[in-house]
């Protein structure tokens, strides 16, 4: 086993902006850490950077407290997880799992015996003289983590290796995968472009964008106190809502007018911490919006009760997602355009997503009262994007 070190790492194609641009990360022996982004953002040069497949331009690499920058791949005690398909279709289980060993000109006594072991902790041990077609999907991911582990290797990595699979097939194989990991307990490094395998899976994640480091957290961190603008918006489904919001002071106190209405700060902020910033985007959880109607007085008193109009409704029937337009004034319209630009995203809506309570008998066009949970929401600075609360 462990740990895997990564010292403001730079990998550089070319002359435009690097893929993986100065990243410090620490991946704890033992741990599960997925690496997510969108496409493009650099997650699968840096896992080939850890396995040797791609060469470092600068910053250090350490594995075991080795450094490994320049370690030829074989050498460094690693096992890259392929997708399910990447199994010999004319070997059977034993064989497949074998595979290393048999590269390795194992005596055959030794082969039998780690074969025998693994398959025992993979239960697959009846399955040991079939192909892989006569496999469930379940069964082919344990084939091909029985081939990384047969090895004994200090680390597994994967690269999106559920990204070829229906969505149901996906759910059991992510249980399983995780499963494993927790069994086993071996370092695992795991790439994907999907937040939700990201949150399920890990017990840390870290979020790169255009090759940046975002944020590195347990998902509950992720979710609940994202660093910046971008990492709010990619981790959750729906997304956050981010609406435009101009601070107004009184006697009374300190409230954000949004196009929803006007709200008191959140919990986490006090104005000086907002200082002169003349907007600022409120972000709000869709499952931070309920009707209004279903709310205790209590509850009320915590929260803002707006008035709003429910455009489209989506009954899901655990969920029931209702749509509520709102115009933006004109200047700030423009700016939030821009920022939608480099946020590559729709996120910065013209409208509210919210997640209501399937019971809720609010329904399209309708004008509804929904109480939104304020307290908790967060402030971001719209020309950095950081999260001021
Ligand atoms: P995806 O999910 O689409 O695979 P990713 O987050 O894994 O994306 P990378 O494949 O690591 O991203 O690519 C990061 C950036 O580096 C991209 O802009 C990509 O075009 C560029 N890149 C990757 N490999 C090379 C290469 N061999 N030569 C030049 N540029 C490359």
């Amino acid at each position: 086993m462990a740990a895997i070190t990564m010292k403001n790492i730079v990998k550089q194609y070319g002359d435009g902006f690097p893929a993986v641009n100065d990243v410090s990360l620490d991946v704890q022996d033992g741990e599960f850490m997925i690496l997510v982004g969108p496409s493009g953002c650099g997650k699968s040069t840096l896992l080939r950077m850890i396995v040797g497949l791609e060469d470092i331009t600068s910053g250090e690499m350490k594995i075991a407290d080795r450094v490994v920058n320049k370690v030829a791949p074989r050498q460094r005690n690693l096992s890259m997880v392929f997708q399910n398909y990447a199994l010999y279709p004319h070997l059977t289980v034993f064989e497949n799992i074998a595979f290393p060993l048999r590269l390795a000109k194992k005596p055959d006594e030794e082969v039998r015996r780690r074969v025998t072991e693994t398959a025992e902790l993979l239960e697959l041990t009846e399955h040991l003289e079939r192909k892989p077609a006569n496999l469930s999907g379940g069964q082919r991911q344990r084939v091909a983590m029985g081939r990384a582990i047969v090895r004994q290797a200090d680390a597994f990595l994967f690269d999106e290796p559920l990204s070829n699979l229906d969505a149901k097939l996906r759910g059991q194989m992510r249980a399983e995968i995780s499963r494993l990991q927790r069994r086993l307990g071996v370092t695992t490094v795991y790439v994907t472009h999907d937040q939700t395998e990201a949150m399920t899976l890990g017990d840390r994640v870290a979020v790169l964008r255009k090759g940046v480091l975002q944020q590195v957290g347990s998902p509950r961190e992720l979710y609940e106190e994202p660093a910046n603008l971008f990492v709010a918006g990619f981790i959750g489904s729906p997304s956050m809502n981010f609406l435009p919001a101009t601070l107004d002071s009184s006697a009374e106190g300190t409230f954000l007018e949004t196009p929803l209405g006007r709200f008191g700060l959140p919990d986490k902020i006090t104005a000086a911490e907002i200082g002169d910033r003349d907007v600022v985007l409120v972000g709000i959880r869709p499952e931070h919006f309920e009707d209004a109607s279903l709310v205790s007085e209590e509850k009320r008193a915590r929260g803002t009760v707006v008035q709003a109009h429910v455009d489209v409704t989506e009954w899901l029937g655990n969920e029931l997602y209702a749509y509520v337009p709102y115009e933006a004034p004109e200047d700030l319209a423009a700016q939030l355009r821009d920022l939608s630009r480099e946020l590559d995203s729709d996120q910065l809506r013209t409208q509210a997503v919210v997640a209501l309570d399937p019971a809720s008998m609010i329904s399209e066009g309708q004008e509804a009262e929904l109480w939104i949970d304020t307290s908790r929401a967060h402030i971001f600075d719209p020309a950095t994007g950081e999260n001021l609360t």
